[in-house]
C-alpha cells in the first residue's frame, strides 16, 4: 500500500509445486488460486486482488505454446492492474521468465514469477513466503518481468535454477539481485529496466526449431548433419571454458560452418554458469567465431534458447537474428566489444 492506495494485482496460476497436492502418482498441480490467497489472508488488508487460474501443469510441460499463451494474457490484462504475478512450477521457471521478458516489450509494469520448492499445504513450505516476496515486488513497482524466491528479486533473464531441493533454488547469474528482503522490507539494490519511450507491446511469435547441444570431449561432427536434416532453425552450443571446441580428429568447424552457410542461427556459449564467454581468447574459439557462430556472452543458456526462439519469430533473416543478439532487450546481456 503506497500513501493508502491499495495497489491492484491480478495473480495468475499455471501449477507447478507450489500448487501441489498428492496424487497417488506423485506430486500434481491441484490447488486453484482462491486457495492459495485463502492461505495468506493478510495480503487482502494491503492489495486489491483478482485472481485466476490459467493453466495447471507441471512445468516439466510449460513449452514455448504456453508462454505465447501467458504473455497473450498478461498484455491483456496489464493495462487494469500495478502489476501481475504468476505463480510457475520452479524447473521450467527461468525459460518462462527469460521469454516474457522478450515478448513483452518495454515493460513498464512488475511482472513476477513464482513458485515454492514445497506444496503451500504442506509444513516448513516456502510458497507464502515466496508470495509475499512477489507482492512486495509490485508494491515497489519493480519494472520487467522478475523471479521472487527465497526472499530475492531476480532479473528473470539472469535467473538460474540451481538446486533441486534447496530454498534457495535460483540464483542471479552474472548481473546484481534486483532485491532483498529482510526485516525491514524489501531493499532495493539495483533496478533493472531501462527507461524507453517506446510504448508497451506484444511481440509473442516464437520459433520453437531450437536445439541446445552441451558439447563433450569427442563429440562426433555428424550430429550437425542430424540437426540440419531435421531443419531445426537455431542451435545453442555450450562450448568449453571461456569458449572452445575440439578441431583435431573430430573437428566440429567445418560442419558449423556449413550450417551457418545454409542460414542456421548457431549461437556459442560457455559450460560455466557464471561469467562471461570469450571466444577471441584461445585459438579453439576463434575458429568459431571464424565460421559465422553468434557469441552468447554472459547470457545464460536459458536466456540465448529464448532469445534465440523470439529472434526466429521475429525475422527469417539470419542477419537480422545477429542483429537482436547485438541488442540488450531486458538486462539479459552485457554488450561489450566481441
Ligand atoms: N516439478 C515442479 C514444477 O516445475 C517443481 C516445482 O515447481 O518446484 O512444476
Amino acid at each position: 500500500m503506497r500513501d493508502g492506495v491499495m495497489k491492484k494485482v491480478l495473480l495468475l496460476t499455471t501449477g507447478g509445486t507450489i500448487a501441489a497436492r498428492e496424487s497417488g502418482q506423485g506430486l500434481t498441480p491441484g490447488i486453484h488460486c482462491e486457495d492459495l490467497l485463502h492461505m495468506l489472508p493478510e495480503l487482502k488488508d494491503y492489495f486489491q486482488i483478482d485472481s485466476q487460474d490459467i493453466l495447471n501443469l507441471d512445468s516439466s510441460n510449460i513449452q514455448p505454446e504456453e508462454w505465447q499463451y501467458i504473455a497473450q494474457i498478461v498484455a491483456e490484462k496489464l493495462p487494469y492492474y500495478d502489476g501481475i504475478i504468476i505463480t510457475h512450477g520452479t524447473d521450467t521457471m527461468a525459460y518462462t521468465a527469460s521469454a516474457l521478458s522478450y515478448m513483452l516489450q518495454n515493460l513498464q509494469k512488475p511482472v513476477v514469477l513464482t513458485g515454492a520448492q514445497i506444496p503451500i499445504e504442506r509444513m516448513f513450505t516456502d510458497a507464502k513466503r515466496n508470495l509475499q516476496t512477489a507482492f512486495a515486488a509490485v508494491d515497489q513497482g519493480i519494472k520487467g518481468v522478475t523471479i521472487a524466491f527465497d526472499d530475492k528479486i531476480i532479473n528473470g533473464c539472469r535467473a538460474v535454477k540451481v538446486r533441486t531441493m534447496g530454498f534457495n533454488a535460483f540464483e542471479s547469474i552474472s548481473a546484481p539481485y534486483i532485491g532483498e528482503v529482510s526485516a525491514d522490507g524489501l531493499h532495493i539494490y539495483h533496478r533493472q529496466t531501462k527507461d524507453t519511450r517506446e510504448p508497451f507491446c506484444l511481440k509473442k511469435e516464437l520459433c520453437a526449431d531450437v536445439f541446445l547441444l552441451k558439447l563433450i570431449p569427442g563429440t562426433n561432427p555428424q550430429i550437425f548433419d542430424r540437426l540440419k536434416e531435421m531443419k531445426y532453425r537455431g542451435i545453442v552450443i555450450e562450448a568449453f571454458g571461456a569458449g572452445g571446441t575440439h578441431f583435431e580428429r573430430r573437428n566440429l568447424i567445418p560442419k558449423l560452418r556449413e550450417l551457418v552457410e545454409s542460414g542456421i542461427s548457431i549461437v556459442a556459449c560457455s559450460q560455466c554458469l557464471y561469467e562471461k564467454s570469450d571466444f577471441s581468447l584461445y585459438e579453439v574459439g576463434r575458429k568459431l567465431l571464424e565460421c559465422g557462430i553468434i557469441p552468447g556472452r554472459d547470457m545464460t543458456t536459458e536466456a540465448i534458447v529464448t532469445k534465440l526462439m523470439w529472434a526466429l519469430g521475429q525475422t527469417e533473416d539470419p542477419q537480422k537474428v545477429r542483429e537482436i543478439f547485438k541488442t540488450d532487450y531486458a538486462g539479459e546481456v552485457t554488450l561489450e566489444n566481441q
